[in-house]
């Protein structure tokens, strides 16, 4: 394999997306950061799975939704691979219980946004400072900034309105960044989930089942984490170079309003 030098921070990495999002970086010849918060050994086996395939990836445990968690992913990363040419905020949780907006508790409410919105935003504007003393690589970029969002942007689920809220905030949150950090060269990406099968969707799967099979998606399948994966490769390759700020869906047609 050819390897470029580049190093990608993917939290969340150590299953679900931000696996499929790490293992493809690393067979693209990235050194791989693979970040996780509680899964040491989901995370192991993603770092030796990368290294087996000829990757070269380091695991590091950390809390996005904590500050001193979020410095110091940062610091590791440049420490052990030299620098930071990527960030991919993947990693996000789901609500410990689906609640209507009417009862739902301010609690659950500060514990999703602290990890889902404020964890990326904090997570972004250190990454961005880390990067803007690179030197500039062939696509005339110092640096990307991709962030997992969802269909939940813009979709309005009343029983899990902190994560909707949350994932609108990160759509903003992109627009603010690539607005900011074009003038620095660093390009700045949303991508759009849609219904993915990972852990997060496996208590729900029967219910998408019956969705999908009645065209709830145009393109009629489960997507999957290597479907997320490919979008965050056609940035990190530098096909995007003109392109900053840009919602990349990822939904099988989910967006498309049809009559
Ligand atoms: P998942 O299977 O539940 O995996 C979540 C990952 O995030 C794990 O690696 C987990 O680490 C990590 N994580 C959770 N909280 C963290 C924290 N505080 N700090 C650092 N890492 C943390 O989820 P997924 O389905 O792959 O989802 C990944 C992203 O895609 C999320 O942002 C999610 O909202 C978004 N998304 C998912 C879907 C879908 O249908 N699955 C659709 C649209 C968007 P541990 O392994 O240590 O727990």
């Amino acid at each position: 394999m050819l390897r470029n030098n580049r190093t990608a921070l993917v939290t969340g990495g150590s299953r679900g997306i931000g696996k499929a999002i790490a293992t493809a970086l690393g067979s693209a010849g990235w050194n791989v950061v693979v970040n996780y918060a509680s899964s040491l050994a989901a995370a192991q086996a993603t770092v030796e799975h990368i290294n087996q395939h000829g990757g070269q990836a380091h695991a590091v445990q950390g809390d996005i939704g904590n500050s001193a968690d979020r410095q110091h992913l940062i610091t590791e990363t440049v420490v052990h691979f030299g620098r930071l040419d990527m960030l991919v905020n993947n990693a996000g949780i789901a609500p410990d219980q689906r609640m209507d907006i009417l009862e739902a508790t301010e609690a659950g409410f500060d514990r999703l946004i602290n990890v889902n919105l404020k964890g990326p935003y904090f997570l972004s504007q250190l990454a961005a400072n880390a990067m803007k003393s690179n030197p500039i690589g062939l696509d005339g970029r110092v640096g990307n900034i991709v962030t997992i969002s969802s269909i939940s942007a813009y979709t309005a689920s009343v029983n899990r309105g902190d994560y909707c809220v949350a994932k609108a905030g990160l759509a903003m949150m992109t627009k603010l960044f690539a607005a900011r950090l074009a003038e620095l060269n660093i390009g700045v990406f949303e991508i759009r989930p849609g219904i993915i099968a990972t852990d997060m969707t496996s208590g729900v799967k029967e219910k998408y089942d019956t969705l999908i099979a009645n065209g709830l998606t145009p393109i009629r399948r489960w997507g999957t984490p290597e479907d997320v994966a490919k979008a965050v490769l056609a940035v990190a390759d530098g096909l995007l170079p003109f392109s900053t700020g840009q919602v990349i869906d990822v939904d099988g047609g989910f967006h498309l309003q049809t009559l």
